[in-house]
């Protein structure tokens, strides 16, 4: 984003606005973090409301203000409301407006106001806005809302809230900063929110410690459905519906289950098939490591896209013919997913 924009962005918000901020259809802990961060940035000032095309994992629920965030599938007349009256509106932590499902979508469309988008995903639809602060390099985009206040040399008022949202957002999404976006600079901001308040101890413990037995149970089911297909260095796991239902499966049940196939040891690819009969498709979670982007896989046949190492996408077809599907792509990358993880 260029300097003459973001003084722009300075401007628009030097006077009281009515803003909403949208995150990602079945927001993660980055999407809510990000836009709960920001609210709390811009509450002072501006009527903000958060609209989120759905709801999200009761462990992210801790979040200051999560029970003021509206959701636009269940309550439809406020957050429509919310969105006439808006004169600008964030979009936060996706590239282009498919990703808050149709719905959401059709409406949002229809607004006339400023959209600013911030996000880390790859080919951004340019259309939607000028306002784009995007960066595929960077780890989250809570690590972006803070430069973003940077840019408005506005670090000084994050508080508190502010910290703990963007904490959440950045841990989540770099998987605890273990993966290869992690940065030096992504440690200093860590240590920059812990000063202002994030408390760390307590926020790892409100998101990873929150286990219900179902949850154990699904995850001990699913790593018995793993395969591993050696020779492409790949490994999956499927999760029916019916398997869903006999654990009692919770929104956030499966998230992170695909890094357990990862982190075989030789797998550079790894995926995970659920079930959603009321949808009727098959929701995948694709995971590598090293060269194989996973963001083009996805986009090629699922669907989908993301990042190169982290994407996600679905499949219309049965569980069955999905699986089969899949397998009998992986001779086309037999070469680069035996080359993935080479320097
Ligand atoms: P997850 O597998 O954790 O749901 O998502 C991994 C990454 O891929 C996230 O950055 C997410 O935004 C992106 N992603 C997941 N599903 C889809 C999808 O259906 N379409 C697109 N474009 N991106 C997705
Ligand atoms: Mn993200």
């Amino acid at each position: 984003m260029t300097a003459e924009k973001i003084v722009e962005i300075k401007k628009l918000l030097a006077t009281p606005q009515n803003i909403v901020i949208i995150p990602h259809r079945n927001p993660d802990g980055d999407a809510i973090g990000s836009s709960l961060a920001l609210y709390h940035y811009l509450k002072d000032k501006h009527y903000v409301t958060v609209v989120a095309p759905n709801d999200y994992p009761e462990f992210l629920k801790w979040m200051p203000s999560s029970d003021e965030v509206t959701l636009f599938d269940k309550q439809n007349i406020q957050s429509k409301r919310a969105l006439e009256s808006a004169s600008i509106v964030f979009l936060l932590d996706f590239n282009a407006l498919h990703r808050i499902g149709d719905d959401m979508k059709n409406t949002v469309e229809k607004f006339k106001g400023t959209f600013i988008m911030i996000d880390h995903h790859q080919q951004p639809d340019t259309s939607i806005t000028d306002y784009i602060y995007s960066d595929v390099s960077i780890c989250s985009t809570c690590q972006m809302v803070y430069h973003f206040l940077e840019k408005l040399d506005d670090v000084d008022k994050i508080n508190t809230d502010i910290a703990s949202c963007l904490y959440a957002g950045i841990m989540t999404d770099t998987g605890s900063f273990r993966f290869s976006s992690t940065t030096s600079t992504t440690h200093r901001i860590i240590a920059d929110l812990i000063d202002k308040g994030a408390n760390n101890a307590q926020i790892h413990n409100n998101i990873y410690d929150v286990n219900s037995y179902g949850r154990l149970q699904l995850l001990g089911r699913a790593l018995s459905n793993l395969k591993v297909l050696e020779k492409h260095r790949t490994a999956f796991i499927t999760l029916s519906q019916e398997e869903l239902n006999e654990f009692n499966f919770q929104k956030g049940d499966t998230e992170g289950v695909v890094n357990y196939a990862l982190s075989l040891e030789g797998v550079v690819f790894a995926a995970i098939f659920i079930e959603d009969v009321e949808q009727k498709i098959i929701k995948m979670s694709l995971r590598s490591k090293g060269k194989f982007s996973v963001n083009e896989f996805a986009r090629a046949h699922y669907n989908g896209g993301g990042h190169d190492n982290a994407a996600g996408g679905r499949s219309e077809l049965n569980m069955e013919e999905t699986i089969t599907n899949f397998i009998s792509l992986l001779p086309n990358y037999a070469d680069e997913l035996l080359k993935s993880d080479e320097e």
